[in-house]
């Protein structure tokens, strides 16, 4: 098969993840690439699958609504981004995975509107930037333990976004601190709250998140690049 560049850019970056797995111990398997497409088509999307990735995130309902009609190929669905609760019955029943859970009235929806139980993160706002959406560091503990009241919703992991700063060793404490957190969490071992996975990394700071335990990368120009037109 030719070479597409969706495929290209893989190439560079599977090397980039396999280096950050060599420094930090860690094996290949344990991370996912998560594909943002948010800014690109669906034809740029039906490239990273045929580059072998089966894992796209969108970020917006209504472009998670027109990728996922329009791509009829077996593919892992994640909603990413903020997720408005009257937006939750458009989408719920689609989706393999929720990346953005900061809220209870969040929660109470998705309980309401799901058929099945839906694998989520819990976003953390670890910075404390103002701008982030997330849950406090310090509510962690007793929002997870009101999510328990709600068996629509697995917590397999926690997610974060780090703030674009240069300085990498910042990025790097913010994602340690949510490694840490889910340390404690997966220790209470909730059966409604494995709480195993991280999500955590973006095209710029992924091999970081590796370095520190990340075990699904969201990665979205760095692969598909962006797209001026025709985008959605
Ligand atoms: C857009 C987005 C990404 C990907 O960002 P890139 O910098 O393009 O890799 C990852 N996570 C979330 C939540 C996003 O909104």
């Amino acid at each position: 098969m030719e070479l597409n560049c969706v495929q290209t850019r893989l190439v560079a970056i599977e090397q980039e993840i396999q280096a950050a797995c060599e420094r930090s111990g860690r094996k290949r398997e344990e991370i996912t690439i998560v594909a943002v497409t948010k800014e690109v088509s669906v034809e740029r999307t039906e490239e990273v699958l045929d580059a072998g990735l089966v894992h796209l995130g969108e970020n917006r309902p209504e472009g998670f609504n027109r990728k996922h009609s329009a791509i009829e190929r077996e593919a892992v669905w994640h909603f990413i981004g903020n997720l408005q609760s009257r937006k939750v019955r458009d989408l719920i029943q689609e989706v393999d995975y929720v990346h953005s859970i900061d809220r209870l009235s969040l929660v109470k929806e998705i309980q309401k509107r799901a058929e099945q139980p839906v694998r989520c993160f819990v976003q953390v706002n670890v910075s404390g930037e103002e701008s982030k959406s997330g849950i406090a560091p310090e509510e962690l503990e007793s929002f997870i333990n009101d999510v328990q009241a709600y068996d629509k919703i697995q917590v397999v992991g926690l997610m974060t976004m780090a703030p674009f700063i240069e300085d990498m060793d910042k990025v790097r404490s913010y994602f340690r601190k949510l490694a840490m957190l889910r340390d404690e969490i997966a220790a209470q071992q909730r059966p409604y709250a494995p709480c195993t996975e991280l999500s955590m990394g973006m095209s710029n700071d992924y091999t970081v998140a590796i370095e520190e335990g990340a075990t699904f990368i969201r990665i979205g120009t760095a692969l598909v690049g962006k797209e001026s037109e025709g985008a959605g």
